[in-house]
C-alpha cells in the first residue's frame, strides 16, 4: 500500500508534468472502486486546468481551476501511469506498485490532458476519486488525522490522545484518525528507531516514548520522501527511477535476520498485529 512518501514522491513527479495541463476529457471505463466514480466528472472538469497537485496525507488534491478539487486516494493497489502522447510506446509509471506493463482490465479511468494522458489502474479496487467544492474538503479533512509531517501531530496531542487508551501503540500508528500517512512498513520501521515494542499498550507509552514517536514518525517519512520512496515492486517516478528507502528497511521483511542495532543479539521477529504483519526486536524493543 502506498504510503505517505511515496504519494508525496507521486504528487511531485505529477507537479512537474501536468501542473497547467488543460483536462480534454476524461472516460470511465469501470466505475467500480471503493465509491463509484461519478458519471458527471468528465462533464464536470473537461475543459477545466489542473492548477496544481498538492497532498494531505495519503490523499491527493487535483486543484482545478481554483475552483474545485479532485480528492485521489490510491487505496491499497492504485496506481497512476503517464503516457507521453509524441511517444505512444513509453509508458511512464509514477507511482507504488506498478507494472511496466498495465493490465488494461484494472484500469479505471483515463484523463485526456494536453501532453498526456493519465491512467488510473486498481486491481483491488479501494481507491476512489471525488470532487469537492472547496469549502466541502475541508469538512472531510475534519475526520482524518495529522498527518506526522504537521505540527499538530506534538508531544500534547500524542499524550492526551493516548490517556486511558489500552490499544498497542502499533495499531495507533496505523489509525489514520489518531494519525495519517503511516501505513504498515513505516510504522514497523518507526516504532525499531524508537525502542519500543509494537504490543507496548498506548496508555503506558512515557513522555520520552512519547517525544521518540513523534521524532522517528517524522524524521524517517522525510528520509523516505529523500530517498524517493521505497520500491516494494516496481515503484517508479516519472523519470522511470526506483525509491530506494527499501535498502534503508531495519525491520520490515528482515524475519529471522539479526537486528541491526549494535550490542543487540537478537533476530527480528514478525508477529500478525491487527490483520498486519510486523516486524520487530523482542530484545531492545521494549
Ligand atoms: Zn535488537
Amino acid at each position: 500500500m502506498p504510503e505517505l512518501p511515496e504519494v508525496e514522491v507521486l504528487k511531485r513527479s505529477l507537479q512537474k508534468k501536468i501542473r497547467f495541463c488543460k483536462i480534454i476529457r476524461i472516460k470511465i471505463y469501470n466505475r467500480n472502486l471503493r465509491y463509484k466514480v461519478p458519471y458527471s466528472i468528465n462533464k464536470n472538469l473537461k475543459n477545466n486546468v489542473v492548477n496544481n497537485i498538492s497532498r494531505i496525507s495519503k490523499y491527493l488534491i487535483f486543484h482545478i481551476n481554483f475552483s474545485k478539487k479532485l480528492l485521489i486516494h490510491l487505496g491499497m493497489s492504485g496506481t497512476i501511469h503517464l503516457i507521453n502522447k509524441k511517444n505512444f510506446k513509453k509508458n511512464t509509471n509514477t507511482s507504488f506498485y506498478s507494472s511496466p506493463n498495465l493490465p488494461l482490465k484494472h484500469n479505471h479511468i483515463e484523463f485526456f490532458l494536453e501532453k498526456y494522458q493519465l491512467i488510473y489502474n486498481d486491481p483491488r479496487r479501494f481507491g476512489f476519486f471525488k470532487i469537492f467544492e472547496k469549502k466541502s474538503l475541508s469538512d472531510f479533512f475534519n475526520n482524518v488525522g495529522p498527518e506526522p509531517l504537521n505540527n499538530k501531530f506534538n508531544i500534547n496531542y500524542i499524550s492526551n490522545y493516548f490517556i486511558n487508551k489500552k490499544k498497542n501503540i502499533k495499531s495507533f500508528l496505523l489509525d489514520q484518525k489518531f494519525v495519517s500517512g503511516i501505513g504498515n512498513i513505516y510504522a514497523s520501521e518507526i516504532l525499531f528507531c524508537c525502542k519500543i515494542n509494537p504490543l507496548k499498550k498506548a496508555k503506558s507509552l512515557t513522555k520520552l516514548d512519547i517525544k521518540k514517536i513523534r521524532y522517528f514518525s517524522k524524521s524517517i517519512l522525510n528520509q523516505a520522501i529523500k530517498k524517493g520512496g521505497s520500491s516494494i515492486r516496481d515503484f517508479k517516478n516519472v523519470e522511470g527511477r526506483n525509491g530506494s528507502y527499501q535498502n534503508e528497511f531495519k525491520v520490515y521483511q528482515r524475519e529471522n535476520l539479526n537486528c541491526l542495532n549494535k550490542d543487540c543479539f537478537g533476530k527480528i521477529k514478525k508477529k500478525v498485529i491487527s490483520k498486519r504483519s510486523t516486524f520487530f526486536c523482542n530484545r531492545c524493543q521494549k
